[in-house]
């Protein structure tokens, strides 16, 4: 180790920054959310430290650095453009016994400063000993990515529970495995969903099963979207609960690289759907999803696309609520999304539509039982989910109540993946493309004037 990692107190306590530039104010924002009293010392401040001066955040000492700043001070940070200044700095503090950091020159530091992940009250600080701030940085983008920023709120309940738990536990062992225990069950993840009331309350009852020696409640379920498609527009949250789930329960819509990308040794079961010949009722669904929960399995839902549009995901957590099954949903990316943006058709212009609506294109009895006038307006966007079975129906449909039959319309084929395809044509001339074509299904219909705007705006290339 060529330096020693502390966590230093400076709260309430002088600290000297001998520098007026954005960099000096850089150092200086880091030292307020340590809570210090910040001294600046500088003949011409940038217009940041000048506002936090008038603000009355820092004190200001407008001249040239002179030995008489040290006194008092706890720690000292040199960000003068003069080499010579700062080195005099160094030199002094050193001498004092004073913490010195010179910015940019490890040479003439007592400490270093390092990449900061602040999800207070829980830091993570990333140092590689000066060698390079560069891969610090880089790494301290990684950990940002991979910690939720709900651990600050982590830190600050199990704070609150501390003493609690030394009461409680008088036995260090017992303690540390009570609080184990804890972070590999569900009250993280409640407070990761935003839920601390509930947390608070679990954690309450954890507090209790532990003195009457009951075993903890574990079971969960986690109904997540998994996105159109791509693996990369999962959210963390999805990628998070996939790794942790003990039985990953998911349909046809979800691909198999998603899939690969679930704990390993999670059971996998498949419930998908096949078009009107349901491979596993919902019913049955909906049950074995609270069944799972209760027998204290985490159960990761993985559905296609966002749950709660057209996912009925509404009807399996109705049946995990009345069975008092703890469960969380996380949104996603819907394949409207996701096939707008990778077939470049916004779904909303300011010159072509004002509106967007979502409508199910699924057959029943070969018709579909919608409300084609409030459909069929001008200026705005329709999005047909599960809609090409029915294709024909629609163009009449939308055609009958008024749309021009010149009105572009385009079909996309597994929207995101390396098999996307764009079939564009009208309103008059779709069904026959589509009859002519070999489209695949998940298929998603985009109607409107903004369907023009593919032949432009078309980026995605695989
Ligand atoms: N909950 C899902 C929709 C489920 S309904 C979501 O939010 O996206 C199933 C329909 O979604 C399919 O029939 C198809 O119309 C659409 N769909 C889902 N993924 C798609 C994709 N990658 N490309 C095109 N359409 C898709």
């Amino acid at each position: 180790m060529d330096f020693f990692p502390v966590f230093l107190n400076i709260r309430d306590r002088p600290c000297l920054v001998a520098g007026g530039g954005g960099v000096a104010g850089r150092k200086i924002n880091l030292l307020l959310d340590a809570g210090a009293n910040v001294y600046c010392v500088a003949p011409e401040l940038c217009d940041n430290l000048k506002a936090m001066v008038d603000e009355g955040n820092i004190e200001y000492i407008k001249r040239d650095f002179v030995q008489d700043d040290l006194a008092g001070k706890v720690l000292v940070i040199a960000a003068t453009n003069n080499q010579a200044v700062n080195e005099k700095i160094s030199k002094l503090a050193n001498e004092k016994g004073l913490p010195v950091n010179v910015v940019d020159n490890p040479d003439l530091c007592s400490f270093i400063m390092p990449s900061i992940v602040d999800r207070s009250p829980v830091q993570i600080a990333v140092s590689t000993g000066g060698s390079s701030p560069v891969l610090a940085r880089a790494l301290r983008t990684r950990l940002e990515s991979m910690i939720p920023s709900a651990y600050g709120r982590l830190g600050t309940l199990m704070r609150e529970y501390r003493e609690k738990a030394k009461q409680v536990f008088s036995n260090a062992d017992e303690r540390r495995i009570f609080w184990e225990t804890i972070l590999a069950g569900p009250i993280v993840e409640m407070v990761m969903a935003g839920q601390d009331d509930k947390a608070r309350k679990s954690l309450e009852q954890a507090f209790e099963d532990a003195q009457q020696g009951n075993e903890p409640e574990t079971g969960e379920v986690y109904l997540v979207g998994a996105g159109p498609g791509d693996p990369d527009l999962l959210t963390f949250r999805a990628l998070r609960l996939m790794q942790q789930a003990d039985v990953v329960v998911y349909d046809r819509l979800v691909s198999k690289e998603i899939l690969d990308m679930a704990r390993r040794d999670a059971d996998r079961i498949y419930v998908g759907k096949e078009r009107s010949n349901h491979a596993v009722p919902q019913e049955d669904i909906n049950h074995l999803l609270a069944r799972l929960g209760k027998e204290g399995k985490r159960v990761c839902r993985l559905k296609g696309g966002d749950p709660f549009i057209f996912g009925r995901g509404g009807e399996e957590i109705d049946t995990l609520m009345q069975q008092g099954v703890p469960f969380q949903v996380v949104p996603a990316i819907t394949a409207a999304s996701g096939a707008s943006s990778y077939a470049g058709i916004p779904l909303t212009h300011r010159e072509y539509s004002q509106s967007v609506v979502f409508a199910t294109g699924h057959l029943k009895d070969g018709s579909m039982n919608l409300n084609w006038k409030g459909l069929a307006q001008p200026n705005q966007t329709i999005v047909f989910y599960m809609g090409l079975q029915g294709i024909a129906v629609i163009c009449r449909e939308l055609i009958a109540h008024g749309m021009p039959d010149s009105t572009p319309i385009a079909l996309v084929q597994k929207a995101t993946t390396p098999q996307q395809k764009v079939v564009t044509a009208t309103l008059g001339t779709m069904p026959d493309e589509v009859e002519k074509s070999d489209i695949k299904p998940p298929t998603l219909i985009i109607v409107g004037n903004v369907v023009k705007l593919h032949e432009r705006l078309n980026w995605y290339q695989r």
